[in-house]
């Protein structure tokens, strides 16, 4: 029915190259427009709010784990230290996430699934599929984790900031009725539901999902929604091991380094954005691909994953109109610290590009404040704020 469901094709091992790449890129002209193309359907961004960037929290439901439980839940702080100690970060509002309504997560998951996981009545076999025993604060983790990535979405659409960040979430793996690979609720998928319903001109909605693991859900609930993109970057030998159908697969082999993979996104990025010129864009970053760690097989280097950032920052604010919300998804190095060192650099990245596309507005505003005899106003961060 969509001239950009012709993607809807997991991209062969095998057959990825140039002569498809050329040919891949050859559709895309076709029908697409490149560059952005947005601008007449919506206003542009204005200043302060286009240069500013929210994030969002959820690391105070504490989740205790038993012993040798191998999923790092301490990471979700120490990403928010990390950022809260940067200069860069100083004018980003942090914010402690909501919980996500029932009615919100019943827009993508069964009523009766939800009931019974915040009710504890999941079977001991359903809570093995998720990897967490239940517990109260996993509900409360769980529902602020998509609270706070449908509160990031509220923000750009109401064009409070174009980059909107959540600590948390890119739950990828949880499907309409159950939950699996640590994930129980799909944020992204809920917080596209609330966009799709709460604001009219969101037509077309663009996922790009660059966790190490195939964002199996995400694809799933999507699969015949056509406003909106799926793609994902993933290991192809990895979970989970049977794939789900992505609007755009690119898989890799065991071992891929920076070099391949940064070509492979390099190419399809601009096609992307031209095919489905998006309203919203979702970003799953997950560092899962970095070398370090446990559970990801591919080799890819902390700069290389800076790349990737980089890449995609660019993407949006060069090619598109759209504000971007910015989920966190996995990372498993042991020790920790070079994940959480990754994790950080998403949203310093993310904040660093959106600095330098604005930087000469920016000056060109504060040098009008000036001239009129404005007193530049400090502005108390804030903090609890959700509305
Ligand atoms: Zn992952």
């Amino acid at each position: 029915m969509f001239a950009w469901r012709f993607l809807r094709t997991r991209v062969p091992l095998v057959r990825w190259g140039r002569t498809r790449s050329r040919k891949a890129a050859g559709m895309c002209q076709v029908g697409g427009v490149r560059g952005c193309s947005t601008a007449m359907e919506r206003p542009s961004w204005e200043l302060p709010q286009a240069a500013a960037m929210r994030v969002y929290y959820s690391d105070v439901y504490k989740v205790s784990l038993p012993a040798g439980h191998r999923f790092p839940m301490q990471k979700y702080l120490l990403v928010r230290q990390a950022l809260e100690s940067r200069a860069a970060m100083r004018d980003v509002v942090f914010t402690v996430s909501p919980f996500a309504t029932v009615e919100d997560l019943a827009l993508v998951h069964d009523r009766e699934y939800i009931r019974r996981f915040l009710q504890g009545q999941l079977s001991e076999k359903e809570n093995r599929r998720i990897g967490f025993p239940w517990s109260l604060a996993g509900v409360q983790r769980a529902t602020a984790s998509n609270g706070g990535t449908v509160a990031a979405t509220h923000d750009v659409l109401r064009k409070r900031c174009r980059f909107a960040g959540q600590l948390a979430g890119g739950t990828h793996h949880a499907f309409p009725d159950h939950g699996e690979g640590y994930c129980v609720f799909c944020d992204i998928a809920v917080a596209t539901r609330v966009a799709l319903r709460d604001y009219g001109h969101v037509r077309r909605v663009l996922i790009i999902d660059l966790d190490v693991h195939q964002g199996n859900g995400t694809a799933a609930i999507f699969a015949n929604d056509d406003r909106v993109f799926t793609c994902s970057f993933h290991g192809h030998g990895n979970y989970p091991f049977v794939k789900q159908k992505s609007d755009l697969d690119v898989e890799f082999e065991d071992g891929t380094e920076d070099a391949e993979y940064l070509e492979k996104l390099e190419f399809w990025l601009p096609a992307l954005f031209s095919r489905v010129r998006p309203q919203l864009v979702f970003f799953q970053a997950g560092v899962d691909a970095l070398r370090d760690d446990r559970l990801g097989r591919l080799n890819l280097s902390a700069e290389g994953l800076r790349a990737r950032n980089r890449m995609v920052f660019d993407a949006v604010l060069n090619s598109s109109d759209a504000g971007c919300v910015i989920c966190m998804g996995g990372g498993y190095s042991d020790p920790i610290d070079k994940t959480v060192a990754s994790h950080a650099h998403v949203y310093l990245d993310a904040k660093a590009a959106l600095s330098k596309h604005y930087a000469g507005q920016t000056a060109a505003a504060a040098a009008r404040t000036f001239s009129a005899g404005e007193v530049p106003r400090v502005v108390p961060r804030e903090r609890g704020y959700y509305s």
